[in-house]
């Protein structure tokens, strides 16, 4: 068989968990068709990749990546593929584009602008299926997608605080049904945003059972909104209670120990290895970093989110309204976000905000922090983003990233970045998240570098369906990294985010280079799969 490309002389990483062996690969149109031993005689008409004392592993995956919008505006995503991303699972926290009509769509991709940064008018986002052609053929990187809860009660019930029953419920789950069927790979909730936190537990059950027909699993960012309606008051116990009911399969977003946690693995645990132990079927997914990133919504009350962005500003630009807002911002668990910083700010605000700590901006303007933020939003029509400052204490941080190194080493455990490209300050996880894992920590805390690479790569590829895709093998898709095990690493830092990594001087997506001698090629060779 003609070989297109072969990469000689490189040590194979499969990432089946494996010890790696050195090996050569050959690849025919999009697959791997060779691995072992390459004759010179057999690579003449080759691309041939001289991979000496480099590392060779399939493409990481994603498994939470918020580049929904990026993707659509620039379908290189520098960011994502030279770490070696090559498949991005697009759409967690419920937070979605598709399906939508397009009124929807204009309306749900104004909200979600603080978050995903615009994506482009006028797209036609209708199914699943209508989303995957806007991204097949047209990125660098492979794209799958989960059904997201906002969407699916969007089109049910609009932006309203309204219990899906009868004939919205049948609308709803309908949607989730059709959605599956064509490709989605799983269901997303996030039950700190609106629309998904106006559910209860019951509706999630009942969302869950038409899930359980195509065994996919349930990706949820935790309550911590509307409790009241939920199992046990949400958290834990109701993501627990809704696998165990409906018989499902369960992945947690983001978990991990935080700065108030550090060092008490066993005691985040405790409640999922007990459900484990019970029968229910649960991974885990995390990013290497002390603290995370949102939008400002975030930190208001329901009701202020009803009816959608264009209520929302009105309340916000009506001064009796907006003194109401921040008086009720109490009625959420609510503690004044101190410590929080500007990523990015869109049109009509001051983007020379982007970096500062939400208390200096409020100072400056000389007003409270939560008036400040009202205001922001305000200017910007609701597309400005924050994420958490790290912490002070350094010595704490190195303890959460100790932590992460040991969940990582649990073989329920995957990467998800998390990553929002956006803005000129972007939390750095968008640039650095897998290179960090795989460089920095890896080498720090002394792990086999086989068992980080599978947890970017077999697991999620097993865990979400992707066939074909996540181990070095013949037959399979060529997605494949090539790195110096010593030299890779992040170069992003809060201080300084948007910078690419080093260590990675090649990627190829479906057998195409995408990143040859550590700079992007232009090539979109990326599919939407599974
Ligand atoms: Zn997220």
């Amino acid at each position: 068989m003609a070989l297109d490309v072969v990469i000689r002389g490189g040590t194979v990483v499969d990432g089946t968990g494996t010890p790696p062996v050195k090996a050569d690969i050959g690849i025919t149109s999009d697959r791997i068709t060779t691995v072992g031993y390459i004759p010179a005689s057999a690579s003449e008409s080759s691309k041939v990749i001289d991979a000496t004392g480099l590392h060779i592993s399939p493409g990481f995956i994603d498994v939470h990546s918020h580049a929904d919008a990026a993707l659509l505006n620039d379908g290189q995503h520098a960011s994502g593929i030279m770490q070696g991303v090559t498949t991005e699972i697009i759409s967690p926290d419920g937070l979605s584009l598709a399906p939508l009509s397009s009124k929807n769509y204009e309306m749900y991709r104004w909200y979600l602008s603080g978050i995903l940064g615009w994506a482009p008018e006028g797209l036609d986002m209708s199914s699943i299926e209508a989303s995957r052609k806007n991204y097949h053929g047209k990125t660098s990187c492979n794209v799958a997608t989960f059904a997201g809860h906002g969407p699916i009660r969007l089109e049910a019930a609009g932006m309203n605080d309204v219990p899906l029953s009868g004939s919205k419920l049948d609308t709803a789950r309908g949607l989730l049904r059709e959605s599956l069927e064509q490709g989605a790979v799983g269901f997303s909730t996030g039950l700190s945003y609106y629309p998904n936190s106006w559910s209860d537990t019951e509706e999630l059950c009942a969302l869950m059972e038409v899930v359980r027909d195509f065994d996919r699993p349930m990706s949820i960012h935790l309550r911590d909104r509307e409790g009241d309606r939920a199992f046990e008051g949400g958290g834990v116990p109701e993501a627990i209670e809704v696998a165990r009911r409906t018989g499902t399969k369960l992945h947690f977003e983001h978990y991990r120990t935080s700065i108030d946690s550090a060092g008490q693995i066993d005691k985040i645990m405790e409640p999922i290895d007990k459900a484990k132990a019970e029968g229910v079927d649960i991974t885990l997914e995390t990013y290497p970093y002390p603290v995370g990133s949102s939008f400002p919504q975030a930190f208001f009350p329901g009701y202020f989110q009803e009816a959608g962005p264009e209520a929302m500003l009105a309340t916000l630009n009506d001064e009796d309204k907006r003194a109401e807002l921040i008086s009720r911002m109490s009625e959420i668990s609510y503690t004044a976000p101190k410590g929080c910083v500007w990523t990015h700010i869109g049109e009509g605000g001051n983007s020379k905000f982007e970096g500062w700590l939400f208390e200096d901006v409020a100072k400056e303007w000389g007003v409270s922090i939560e008036e400040m933020m009202t205001r922001m939003m305000a200017e910007t029509s609701l597309a400005c983003g924050m994420r958490v400052a790290p912490p002070g204490n350094v010595r704490q941080w190195r303890q959460v990233e100790e932590d992460i190194m040991q969940l990582m080493a649990r073989p329920d455990y995957m990467v998800g970045s998390d990553s929002i490209p956006v803005g000129g300050m972007p939390h750095p996880r968008a640039y650095g998240c897998f290179v960090r894992l795989v460089g920095r920590l890896r080498r720090r805390y002394n792990y086999p570098v086989e068992q980080v690479v599978q947890r970017m790569t077999q697991n999620p590829a097993e865990r979400f369906g992707l066939t074909d895709r996540g181990v070095i093998t013949n037959g399979k898709f060529a997605d494949l990294v090539i790195f110096d095990e010593q030299k890779i690493n992040d170069r992003s830092s809060f201080e300084d985010p948007a910078v690419h990594p080093e260590g990675v001087p090649y990627v190829l997506v479906n057998g195409k280079l995408a990143v040859e001698n550590e700079a992007v090629t232009g090539v979109l060779s990326g599919y939407a799969i599974p």
